[in-house]
């Protein structure tokens, strides 16, 4: 028990997490103890650039201040009475979350993989109720490498073994498609029991893959002309990340159901949401559907603060600028390097792709040259790296990070 009293080494603390922790990630080897803004630091002292922001949770930087103190406030005065009770900050915070995506209503859940499950209830049960599908044959529409979380529900609609192997059987009424392919989508909304389409305006975890200019407002044409809703899963882009508040309003569309999850807290706590207007809404009634933490007063009064910073350092500007940018920074970096083939995202969700197959460990080995020159980023899908730095970063220290980067795959070379 000892070490537990002491400061720890990385050693110490990674030996510690593979003694006694599942194995279900296989994180990079730095063990980190405190956060500011764009930096974290390492239990031997070491500072970073954090380039994956918790991915993509801590899009108002570490431990800003203000969600901080919104924190603290609250925890002195009530941090949970479940919905069995009223509270005086659900309420406040329902009125404000709304009014901030301009739905109707708000069903506040905690993790972003509750908030897809709850999408998927909310969309079979407005597929039985109101557009009159036969009972238990509600299907969902999905795309090929979509990433919506880790529940049985959810991973029944991925296609990566992964995720998937050894963990069936799965739920039934899922139908994959191929991202980006109008002529898939529109073939697929033929059945007259579809209920939804559940889409990432950007594939997140399949690597940052951006589709056509065109693709979102003809798949949400296609979903209107069918009566099927469009339910966007911006866990991952939305909150100012891609350079509009929701990836989706690069489209100028709003979706039927939108899906928050992540920075809606700022990374302080588990916060997610699920918006849509009240004809949709209003087929859950009580005891349909429920979490006992999913709008206590603390992630209320946290998700406000967040939402405040999000308007208040016009981090969706912030992030469109920058990221230009850095796209045009690594577009540099190619033309001098053969290691890096191409470089794709929207606002400070980027990703580069490393020219090597997908089983190499060079994208691991650049990351581990990142960490020791001091920027966090990490590999997804064997060959591609993400870069999404907290949306606070200022031109100088994202120049900084351009630096370390390029002079980091050179050395590759
Ligand atoms: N949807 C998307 C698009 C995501 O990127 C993620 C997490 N990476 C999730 C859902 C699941 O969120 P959580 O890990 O909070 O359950």
């Amino acid at each position: 028990m000892a070490v537990l009293e002491n400061k720890l080494t990385s050693q110490q603390a990674i030996e510690l997490e593979n003694k006694y922790g599942a194995h279900n990630y296989h994180p990079l080897p730095v063990v980190l103890t405190r956060g500011e803004g764009v930096y974290v630091w390492d239990v031997e002292g070491k500072r970073y650039y954090d380039f994956l922001s918790a991915y993509s949770a801590v899009n108002q930087g570490h431990c800003h201040p203000k969600i901080i103190s919104a924190l603290k406030h609250q925890a002195y005065s009530l941090t949970l009475t479940s919905r069995a009770f009223y509270n005086d900050q659900l309420g406040k915070y329902e009125k404000y979350i709304t009014e901030y995506f301009g739905y109707d209503k708000v069903l506040p859940m905690n993790t972003g993989a509750e908030a897809v499950e709850t999408a998927i209830k909310l969309a079979r049960k407005w597929g039985y109720e109101k557009k009159g599908i036969p009972a238990n044959q509600a299907k969902i529409v999905v795309c090929h490498n979509n990433f919506h979380g880790r529940t049985v529900t959810i991973i029944s609609a991925s296609n990566d073994p992964v995720a998937t192997e050894n963990f069936g059987p799965f739920t039934p009424g899922m139908v994959s498609i191929r991202y980006n392919d109008l002529d898939a989508l529109h073939d697929a909304l033929k059945d007259s029991n579809v209920a939804a389409f559940l889409v990432e305006p950007i594939q997140g975890e399949a690597g940052v893959y951006v589709p056509d200019d065109n693709y979102i407002k003809a798949a949400y044409t296609l979903c209107k002309q069918n009566n099927v809703l469009f339910v966007a899963d911006e866990v991952q882009t939305g909150i100012a990340r891609t350079g509009k508040l929701l990836a989706v309003h690069h489209s100028g569309i709003k979706p039927d159901v939108l899906i928050l999850g992540k920075a809606i807290s700022g990374g302080v706590l588990p916060v997610s949401a699920v918006l849509a207007d009240k004809e949709i809404m209003d087929v859950i009634r009580p005891g349909n559907h429920g979490s006992t933490f999913g709008g206590n007063p603390l992630a209320c009064a946290v998700a406000m603060a967040a939402l405040e910073v999000v308007e208040e350092e016009n981090l969706a500007e912030n992030a469109e600028r920058l990221g230009k940018i850095f796209r045009a920074s690594m577009e540099e970096l190619i033309k001098s390097t053969d290691l890096v083939r191409l470089v794709r995202g929207k606002g400070l969700l980027n990703a580069i792709v490393i020219d090597d197959s997908e089983d190499s460990s060079t994208a691991w080995d650049i990351c581990m040259k990142l960490r020791d020159n001091s920027l966090l980023a990490k590999p997804t899908h064997g060959n591609i790296i993400r870069f999404a730095p907290p949306l606070v970063m200022t031109e100088q220290q994202l120049m900084d990070c351009i630096d370390i980067i390029s002079k980091t795959i050179k050395s590759f070379e």
